[in-house]
């Protein structure tokens, strides 16, 4: 019997490709129906067939307070009711900006755009401008967004320039990114000795969250911001994922490492369109009107987005927030990794603040040679199990997971109770 879900997704991909409008949804990693969802809740979504999931997604990061915070679902409709955009400066995003820039010490000034994308490609754009140097760096296995100078995987050798990893991306384009292991402090030493003079600016993700969650080893960051200073190139941390996600004061305050610029999106809107990108005033003073580098956007700023991420900011800066979140989402993998031990899955997990990784391998991955190591069908196999359990994980072996404020703590065991069945099952 085809059920809602299959005919939705079979619908769909008659006039969307692929079924989905962004392609990680399709579900083609761990094969099967995407769900469609047709309402959340908290800690829950549920699909059209009107199945419970307990959700670890939460809409890729920015739901930190769950599903339909009724504060902020408050905030936009007070918010709407009075005009829905303007294209004119409005009052709300001078105190977004000023929030933002109390909570980041780095961030002097910055601009609010409309998504993630949108803000790593206006830094980057922002840092050529201001170094009048082309050259890039970035790490394989981040992800930055899908501007072109970003889809970018490596070349054949070190200091060769990368490939473009999307179709439509000019060979050109790609020619002025070079593409380091996340974590290789050696190589990034040896390619600024090389080469600093031409380099504009290098983009990481600090603790990274795409290629599922890997940690900074001791130096790695150290190493970045050592070699920028000295070299005059732009250090940008794209906290997209990981701001306001990982502490208050995001990566930067947890590993006290002052980035040049930062991007940010996700946690910001609140589960509505909003990036930003901001840090040294001298840099950011050379976007138009004031300087030389044209950035624009008809919604950026948009009175409703920013009325849900202000509240949301507003909600998580309460004393012991990121305390309780980081604890809870500490006992889920520790829960996790408890279960898969007694049941004999070679499996482990890691977290910081409130987002997480799991991995079907012995330890946590400190590269993206080492996580691509993991076993993919075990992932797979455990995600559909978890699936039928009403746990919705991320359906890929690579991707982060994220605990919300509305996850009870009777919601992380009954997590790691359905894991335990799994992975018995998988062991079985
Ligand atoms: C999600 C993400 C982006 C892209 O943001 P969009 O809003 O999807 O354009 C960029 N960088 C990082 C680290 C992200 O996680």
């Amino acid at each position: 019997m085809s059920s809602r879900n299959d005919q939705l997704f079979e619908q769909s991909q008659k006039v969307i490709p692929g079924g989905v409008n962004s392609p990680v949804r399709a579900f083609r990693s761990v094969g099967g129906t995407p769900r469609f969802f047709t309402k959340g809740l908290g800690a829950r979504v549920w699909d059209a067939d009107g199945k419970a999931y307990l959700d670890y997604v939460g809409s890729w990061g920015p739901l930190i307070l769950g599903h339909a915070d009724p504060d902020v679902v408050k905030a936009v409709q007070d918010t709407a009711a009075l005009g829905l955009s303007f294209g004119a400066p409005t009052e709300m995003e001078l105190v977004m900006a000023e929030k933002l820039a109390a909570m980041l010490p780095s961030m002097e000034k910055l601009r609010l755009v409309s998504s993630g994308t949108e803000a790593t490609m206006s830094a980057i754009r922002l840092a050529r401008g201001h170094t009048g140097r082309d050259l890039l760096i970035k790490f394989e296995g981040c992800y930055h967004g899908h501007a072109d100078s970003l889809l970018v995987k490596a070349g054949s050798g070190l200091l060769t320039f990368g490939a473009p990893s999307s179709a439509g991306v000019p060979a050109d384009t790609s020619r002025h990114t070079l593409v380091l292991d996340y974590n290789d402090i050696d190589q990034v030493n040896r390619v600024f000795a090389e080469k600093g003079n031409e380099i504009a600016c290098v983009i990481v993700e600090a603790v990274a969250g795409n290629m599922n969650l890997i940690k900074p080893k001791a130096g790695f960051l150290e190493a970045l911001r050592e070699n920028c200073t000295k070299h005059g190139a732009v250090l940008i941390f794209d906290e997209v994922m990981t701001g306001f996600r990982v502490g208050a004061g995001c990566v930067q305050g947890l590993y006290g490492i002052q980035p040049d610029l930062t991007t940010l999106g996700k946690v910001i809107g609140g589960g509505l369109p909003v990036g930003a990108f901001g840090g040294r005033a001298d840099i950011m003073d050379k976007l138009a009107p004031l300087g030389p580098v044209y950035q624009a956007g008809t919604l950026s700023g948009n009175p409703v987005a920013v009325a849900a991420g202000l509240k949301t900011l507003e909600k998580i800066s309460v004393p012991g927030f990121f305390e309780a979140l980081t604890a809870k989402t500490r006992r889920l993998v520790d829960g996790l990794s408890a279960a898969a031990r007694d049941a004999g899955v070679l499996f482990s997990a890691d977290s910081v603040g409130g987002m997480f990784g799991v991995y079907f391998r012995a330890t946590p991955p400190t590269s993206y040679a080492e996580v691509m190591q993991s076993d993919k069908d075990a992932f797979n196999r455990f995600f559909h199990l978890m699936l039928l359990e009403g746990v919705y994980l991320a359906p890929s072996a690579f991707e982060a997971g994220f605990v919300s404020a509305a996850h009870s703590d009777a919601d992380i065991d009954a997590t790691i109770a359905a894991a335990a069945r799994c992975f018995e099952k998988l062991a079985g």
